[in-house]
């Protein structure tokens, strides 16, 4: 079979090996579409402290697929049945697991960069990974392609699920990439009134528009702060959403959130950049919350399988571009380029 192994920065390779031997108790995955994701990218170009140097891994963590060969002692899974894999394995143990939070375990074990992950043929599944509940079944209704762009979606579903967006709301959402298409769509699906996307890139600002967004700015060239208060009567957004790793965004956020606004600080910031100022009058004499939220647990990846399945969110119209896996040096590049929205991997 075929496998895209990541050997180092800016190094994929492309190897024909054997399709992997399983346990008695695991299972054997044959991947029908796996998706490359923003960790994806940030592993590419920078690597990964669980991927040593001199070691090879297979990235991916968006798949889905259908369960080819079981182990001896693993039952509930018939051969054929369509999957899809939620990427990080908790401990089961922990009391962040026993609440159901396997995406707040400290020891999470996750595809793409502790297991060898999608970007290939077939993918062994470990014990761990089934007896934690990561292989889930896909409804009928739903495309392998639909089923693996839904982690993303359930990411964002996971900050949805903090900040009860509700109807009247105006939701102002930083970063036009994928991860900001889903915040567009499932805020729209939550009743949001007004949703304004701000990137520096035009092209994606114009393309996020086929999302739902109703307005869009490019921060690069004008004022943020300027354009939200004035498409808010002064007021400033009731929900604030940084799909972005700029640190002096999130001091922005603060400014233009509305009085008991919803401020969540989705994504993370480069090692070195995490000290950021922020003004914290603001969240005092506006009473902000200022929320947090990271992945996703298999709780949100379930209920986002339901609501991408019941059709009103489309969310296969997030892949914009498909590659067979010979070409994964040309889709990582497609990817890197920040052309389209998802870049995913048919088989
Ligand atoms: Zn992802
Ligand atoms: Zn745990």
């Amino acid at each position: 079979m075929k496998a895209a192994y990541f050997y180092g920065i800016g190094d994929i390779r492309v190897e024909e090996v054997p399709v992997p031997d399983i346990a008695p108790d695991e299972l054997l995955i044959q991947i029908k579409a796996s998706a490359i994701c923003g960790t994806d990218l940030r592993i590419y170009k920078g690597g990964h402290f669980k991927i040593p140097e001199g070691s090879k891994r297979v990235l991916g963590h968006e798949v889905a697929g259908i369960v080819a060969k079981c182990g001896e002692a693993v039952s509930g899974y018939p051969l054929g049945m369509r999957v899809s894999l939620p990427p990080n394995v908790g401990c089961r143990t922990c009391p962040m697991c026993l609440k159901g939070l396997n995406n707040m375990c400290p020891d999470y074990e996750a595809f793409g960069i502790s297991y060898d992950g999608g970007f290939q043929e077939y993918m062994r599944v470990p014990a761990e990974a089934i007896r934690q509940g990561n292989v889930i079944p896909i409804p009928d209704s739903m495309s392998f392609e639909e089923a693996a762009v839904t982690e993303p979606l359930s990411c964002t579903y996971h900050s949805y699920r903090t900040l009860q967006t509700k109807p009247g709301d105006t939701v102002l959402i930083i970063g036009a990439g994928p991860i900001g298409a889903c915040h567009v769509m499932i805020n729209k699906l939550a009743g949001a009134t007004k949703i304004i996307v701000a990137d520096i890139s035009d092209e994606r600002l114009s393309e996020i528009k086929n999302y739902g967004a109703d307005l869009t700015i490019n921060s690069g060239k004008h004022d943020l702060k300027d354009f939200v208060l004035k498409q808010t009567s002064g007021i400033g957004a009731d929900i604030v959403i940084t799909a972005c790793s700029v640190p002096s965004l999130q001091t922005l956020a603060l400014e233009v959130a509305a009085p008991l606004g919803r401020v969540n600080f989705f994504g993370g910031m480069p090692s070195g950049k995490e000290m950021v100022t922020l003004n914290t009058n603001l969240i005092h004499y506006k009473e902000l919350t200022v929320l947090g939220t990271t992945g996703s647990s298999l709780d949100d990846f379930n209920e986002s399988l339901s609501i991408a399945a019941s059709g009103k969110i489309n969310i296969g119209d997030l892949v914009t571009a498909r590659f067979p896996i010979e070409s994964a040096n040309e889709a990582f590049a497609h990817a890197v380029s920040g052309k389209g929205m998802k870049t995913v991997f048919t088989f």
